[in-house]
């Protein structure tokens, strides 16, 4: 078999449903949009502790989070749109977290990766965050100490699937706005 011939093996993403004849294919705008940020999601790694060191194993050759679209890892909050949070917070660092998801622009998606940014972890002390939807809201949380990379691609592919199913109007809703001035955030 020729070059030529050989069957690729790269897997396309499916299209989105929709109607379909010869020479044409209609959707709807808001499938289209969902699938285009579902796999190019831009994370920010905000990596304090262990966790982030599972994360790195997710990124290496061996889970590959390339295939998802998402070797770009950005560390300017300004150009990502998934801010990936792992490892504990300490009281004093909740305002840098949360400086950093204001910092980002919509729409945009919060990962919880671990027991201790979910929830504190085994550090129940006086100087850790008790869990990071205490200052920001959360949307998808990775249990484990550590939570292993097979765990981690679970969630992230939780994101996609919330990604691809969100309206273009929700983050104008009087919902999702009254979710955020619940945070105090405006
Ligand atoms: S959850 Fe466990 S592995 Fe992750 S940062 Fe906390 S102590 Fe480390």
């Amino acid at each position: 078999m020729s070059k030529k011939e050989e069957k690729s093996t790269v897997a396309v993403t499916a299209a989105p449903p929709g109607i379909e004849g010869p020479g044409f294919f209609a959707t709807r705008i808001d499938k289209v949009v969902g699938m285009a940020r579902a796999n190019s999601l831009w994370p920010l790694p905000f990596a304090t502790s262990c966790c982030g060191i599972e994360f790195m194993a997710t990124m290496a050759s061996d889970y590959d989070l390339a295939r998802f679209g998402m070797e770009r890892l950005s560390f300017s909050p300004r150009q990502a749109d998934l801010l990936m949070v792992m490892g504990t917070i300490s009281k004093k660092m909740g305002p840098v977290l949360r400086q950093v998801y204001e910092q980002m622009a919509e729409p945009k998606w919060v990962l919880s990766m671990g027991a201790c940014a979910s929830s504190g972890g085994v550090f129940d002390t006086y100087s850790v965050l008790q869990g990071i939807d205490r200052i920001i809201p959360v949307d998808v949380y990775i249990p484990g100490c550590p939570p292993r990379p097979e765990q981690v691609l679970d969630g992230i592919m939780q994101i996609q699937k919330l990604v691809e199913s969100e309206s273009i109007r929700r983050r104008d809703s009087p919902e999702y706005k009254e979710m955020l001035a619940k945070y105090g955030i405006e």
